[in-house]
């Protein structure tokens, strides 16, 4: 089993093992622009195609952990990005459903984590605003880019037991990291700290 230790010191603040495990046997330069290699276990966001970022890696694994993903979970994600964050969820959930409007960004996420032998991950090219009905409900939903209001359309398509981690704020202001969590009909919503994504597009 790959095991980069790089990224073990990167994650090495997470208490869940499972995340720090899943996190050091990423390669994280395989997502980068290979100009930015040398850049790649930096604890930086650094630009992918499109004018996208990938997060800088301890918020990835901060976030994965937020989510509490066990085997058995099926996960949707919004904003495939390079498809790091992807890779980690794959590697911890059972499932995991992938939604990203930018057709070359896709195209190119897909080509390598196929590259990667990741198994289990659904693709979708389009709008994530309003989730994946037709594969709906999920345990676990996480956006990788900032929805301008609480995401009402996402929040249905959660099981009754589940987490939501969503940046939320207008283009341009501050977004709050917010984790929603489904206990039947109920919703909670608390706050895990500011954050700068991309808006939804
Ligand atoms: N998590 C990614 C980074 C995501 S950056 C990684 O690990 O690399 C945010 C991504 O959201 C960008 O790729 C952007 O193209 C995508 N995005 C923006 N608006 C979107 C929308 N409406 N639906 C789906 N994806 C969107």
């Amino acid at each position: 089993m790959p095991y980069y230790p790089q990224a073990a010191q990167l994650a090495s603040g997470i208490s869940d093992s499972s995340v720090r495990n899943a996190f050091a046997r990423i390669d994280r330069s395989r997502f980068v622009r290979p100009a930015l290699k040398a850049s790649a276990w930096a604890d930086i966001p650094l630009p992918i195609e499109d004018h996208a970022t990938i997060s800088q890696p301890s918020l990835v694994a901060a976030m994965t952990a937020w989510l509490k993903l066990t085997p058995d979970c099926r996960v949707l994600e919004i904003g495939t990005g390079s498809g790091y964050q992807t890779a980690l969820l794959a590697e911890l959930a059972a499932a995991v459903y992938t939604i990203e409007i930018s057709e070359t960004l896709a195209r190119h996420a897909q080509r390598r984590l196929k590259a990667l032998k990741y198994q289990g991950i659904q693709f979708r090219t389009g709008d994530g605003a309003t989730g994946w009905p037709e594969a709906a409900p999920f345990d676990r939903i996480i956006a990788t880019v900032a929805f301008p209001h609480h995401p009402t359309a996402l929040l249905e398509q959660l099981t009754e037991d589940g987490i939501c981690l969503i940046p939320v704020g207008m283009p341009g202001a501050v977004q709050q990291l917010i984790e929603y969590r489904r206990n039947g009909a109920k919703i909670t919503a608390r706050t895990h700290c500011t954050v700068r994504f991309l808006s939804l597009q």
